[in-house]
This record gives C-alpha cells, sequence and structure tokens, in this order.
C-alpha cells in the first residue's frame, strides 16, 4: 500500500476512534461529558504527535543509525524512511572514504608528481613525488600558496602567462622537470610534473655519441678519399709513391673498422635484451692467453709478468677477456720502451681481483674520473697513433657493470698506472 494512504488511513482511525468514544460518552452521560472526552482525547493525540516531534528533532541533532526512536502508527514508517536514509548515507560516506583512501594510495604510486590546488592555487593534496620534485611537505605546506613554495621565475611567469595548453620544462633543483596544469571541477587545478632529468641526459650522450662517432669515422674517410682522389687525377704516379698511399689507406681502413666493430661490443653490451652468459671461466688459462696476445703487441719492448693467485669465476668470458685484454693493451701502448706491465691476479676478502700496474706515462687526476666516458681521451694523437679508438674503457666500464664488479684506477703523471677490476666475492668458484 501507498505510505502516504497507509499515513491518512492511521491518522483518521484515530480520528475516528476519539470520535466514537466521544459519542458513546455524550449518549450516555450527556453532551457536555462527550465533548470534554472529545476535547481530551484529540489534546491527547496532539500530545502523542508532539512528544514524537520532539524526539526527531532530538534525533536530528545527533542522526545515528544506531539510536533511532520507536515509534507508533504513521510514526513507525517514517523512522523506517529516516532510519533507511541514514543507513544509505553511512554506507555511502564509507564507500566514499574507502574510494578517496584507494584514490590517494594510487596517486602516491604514480611515478609523476600530482599537487592539487584551488583556483588560486592554494595547495590541498600532493603525493610524495611531487612532494620530492617541488621540494614540498604537504604536513607543513598544506593550504599554502604553490607559487610561494616553487619561487622560480620560469614557473612564476608561466603561472601569470596562464597558458596552460603549453606544458612547462622547468629546470629545479638539479632536475628537469615537464609541469602540466589542469584546471578541473571550475574551482580546482591539478599540477602534474614529470622528471625526464634522466631522459635529457641520454639524449645528450647519445647526440655526443653520434656526434663524436660521425667525426672520428670522418677522419680516415677523408684521408681515404684523398688518396682515391689523387689516384684517379695521377694514374702514373711513382709504384712506391702508390704503394705508400695503399698502405695508408688500408691503415685508416683498419681503423675505421676497429671502430666499428667497439661501437657494436658497446651497443651489444648496452642493450638489455642481451643477456650475459653464466659459465665458469678458467682465469689460469684465459690469463695465460692475455699475457701471451700482451707480448705479442709489446713485441718485446716491455717487460712483462704474471702473478696467479686467485680463483675461476663465473661470468661471461668473452666479455671479461675483452675487458682485461682492453686493460693490458692500453697499459702496453701507453707505457715507452723498456717499461715494466705486470698483470696480477689475487683473492682478497671482498673478492678476486685482477690488477694491470704499468711504469708509463701515467695521467694526471683530473682526467681520471672521466677516462670511462666513450671517445673520452687524455692525448688524441697518442691514442691514435696507438691504435686507439676512444672507447675501449668504455667496453670495459660496461663489462664491469654487467658483472657486478668495479675499476678502481690510481695513476701519477710520468710514473705510472695500476687498473684494479674488483669482482663481487660471490662469483669466485671454490675448488
Ligand atoms: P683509447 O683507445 O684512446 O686508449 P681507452 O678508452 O682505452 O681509449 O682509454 C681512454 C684514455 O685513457 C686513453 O686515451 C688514455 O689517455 C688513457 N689511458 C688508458 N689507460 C692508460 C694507461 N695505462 N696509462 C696512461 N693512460 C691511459
Amino acid at each position: 500500500m501507498h505510505p502516504h494512504l497507509v499515513f491518512w488511513i492511521s491518522a483518521l482511525v484515530r480520528m475516528f476512534v476519539v470520535f466514537l468514544c466521544a459519542s458513546v460518552a455524550g449518549f450516555f452521560w450527556g453532551v457536555i461529558p462527550g465533548l470534554v472526552l472529545g476535547m481530551a482525547g484529540l489534546v491527547g493525540l496532539i500530545c502523542i504527535q508532539l512528544s514524537y516531534l520532539l524526539r526527531l528533532s532530538d534525533w536530528l541533532d545527533h542522526p545515528s543509525s544506531s539510536r533511532l526512536p520507536d515509534g507508533w502508527g504513521s510514526w513507525t514508517e517514517i523512522f523506517t524512511r529516516l532510519y533507511k536514509m541514514r543507513r544509505g548515507d553511512e554506507k555511502n560516506q564509507a564507500e566514499l572514504a574507502e574510494w578517496l583512501a584507494r584514490f590517494r594510495q594510487a596517486m602516491s604510486l604514480l611515478p609523476d608528481g600530482v599537487v592539487i590546488m584551488d583556483d588560486v592555487m592554494f595547495l590541498e593534496w600532493c603525493n610524495p613525488v611531487a612532494e620530492r620534485h617541488l621540494g614540498l611537505s604537504l604536513a607543513q605546506d598544506k593550504g599554502m600558496r604553490v607559487t610561494n613554495l616553487v619561487r622560480t621565475p620560469e614557473f612564476i611567469d608561466y603561472i601569470i602567462l596562464g597558458r596552460y595548453d603549453i606544458p612547462l620544462i622547468l629546470s629545479f633543483r638539479e632536475r628537469k622537470l615537464i609541469v602540466h596544469i589542469i584546471p578541473f571541477e571550475n574551482r580546482r587545478q591539478i599540477l602534474v610534473t614529470h622528471d625526464v632529468t634522466e631522459a635529457q641526459r641520454i639524449d645528450m650522450m647519445r647526440r655526443d655519441f653520434i656526434a663524436n662517432a660521425s667525426h672520428e669515422l670522418r677522419t680516415p674517410l677523408t684521408v681515404i678519399n684523398g688518396f682515391l682522389e689523387i689516384a684517379s687525377m695521377q694514374p702514373d704516379l711513382d709504384v712506391s709513391i702508390r704503394s705508400s698511399h695503399l698502405k695508408l689507406m688500408s691503415e685508416q681502413g683498419e681503423r675505421m673498422q676497429r671502430l666499428v666493430e667497439d661501437m657494436l661490443t658497446l651497443s651489444r653490451l648496452e642493450s638489455m635484451e642481451y643477456a650475459m652468459r653464466h659459465e665458469r671461466v678458467n682465469m689460469r688459462q684465459m690469463l695465460g692467453q692475455i699475457l701471451q696476445e700482451g707480448e705479442a703487441l709489446s713485441a718485446g719492448r716491455h717487460q712483462m709478468s704474471l702473478e696467479y693467485d686467485g680463483p675461476d669465476i663465473m661470468g661471461s668470458s668473452d666479455e671479461i677477456r675483452s675487458a682485461l685484454i682492453n686493460l693490458v693493451s692500453n697499459a702496453i701502448r701507453y707505457t715507452p720502451e723498456n717499461g715494466a706491465i705486470k698483470l696480477i691476479w689475487k683473492n682478497l676478502p671482498q673478492g678476486p681481483k685482477f690488477v694491470v700496474e704499468d711504469n708509463g706515462i701515467g695521467i694526471s687526476t683530473e682526467h681520471i674520473s672521466r677516462l670511462t666516458e666513450r671517445f673520452y681521451r687524455v692525448d688524441k694523437s697518442r691514442s691514435r697513433e696507438t691504435k686507439g679508438t676512444g672507447l675501449g674503457l668504455a667496453i670495459v666500464k660496461h663489462v664491469l657493470l654487467r658483472h657486478k664488479a668495479s675499476l678502481v684506477i690510481d695513476s701519477t703523471l710520468d710514473v705510472g698506472s695500476r687498473f684494479g677490476v674488483q669482482f663481487p666475492a660471490n662469483i669466485a668458484i671454490r675448488s
């Protein structure tokens, strides 16, 4: 039945009962007692309604679904409906609170910074990434103006200009950030920060690498093209001159080949998809071969020795071999005739260590931290004279990174150098 109908019927029934009682009293005791009884009945009904109204107003002051007043007649229906509404509200509120908590947790896990501000940029909420990116602290800065917290002219100009359709590239506390501001809900704005410091650094390195590699390849190509031009313009060139040109061209060709091979090695080592092999590396055999190859490269110009007192290790034989041979060939190339080159393989408490010691030209301190950069050379002409590509130590660095090993360089100008490779202890195989 429709609730309104129930309401009316119960009200009419109550009034009818009062009217009936009053009529019966009037019939037996006279009109006056009948009217008095009728009035008393109506006053009683009004008092009951008033008492329910008071209970209702009391409840509305502190609404709760667990403490609802009991009802009578149509009040039962009213209180039941209020109870349902209240339960619904409480459920909605609980759902909203849970949803808000989940939303904040999701925002906290985002790799980007998120700041929620009102229309005049007062901070309402931000996630931990935004705290890091913009140096904010939600606990302390809530309610403060973001332009007072991020005080850089670029940011302030961007806000004044209000061209939010174009993102801002902001340099802030040694970070490069892309900042977007998106207005929402009429009176709120969301600020998103995306850190591109690392991406920009890699991009810059890539551009430098391409520029350097093109430059390195251009020099031998220019030489070859020059000789080819002479050969085509002067077909009757003296045989001895022609053969000397051919020799120089073949040297430049070899130089380009070494460069391309080193660049390919580097790019293979850098690519994450190229999985590292884990095999037993027979160090005695490998170091014996490296010593022989070193002696061949030195062609008797240096005194070479090997001290072997370390274990076999787990890793990629090819990669370790290429790293160690690079270090040994550098020692030979940068040590004048009659110098001494010592290879040492030993086991330390922190793990196995390979050391190449030479008493060559040495390196002054300011260059040491940059030696593993691609194409970084202390002395360009000496590197080229000795067939260097400038990529040897970059290759070493990558191989060591893949084996969780580290390179330690000690060197003194005009005294000599010591390149140490410290492998982690867990790589050693106990025989
Ligand atoms: P390169 O092909 O030029 O030798 P590397 O990356 O192998 O390139 O080495 C980078 C630079 O480090 C070299 O150009 C050289 O100046 C310096 N270097 C490396 N090893 C030695 C060493 N044993 N003694 C002196 N200088 C060295």
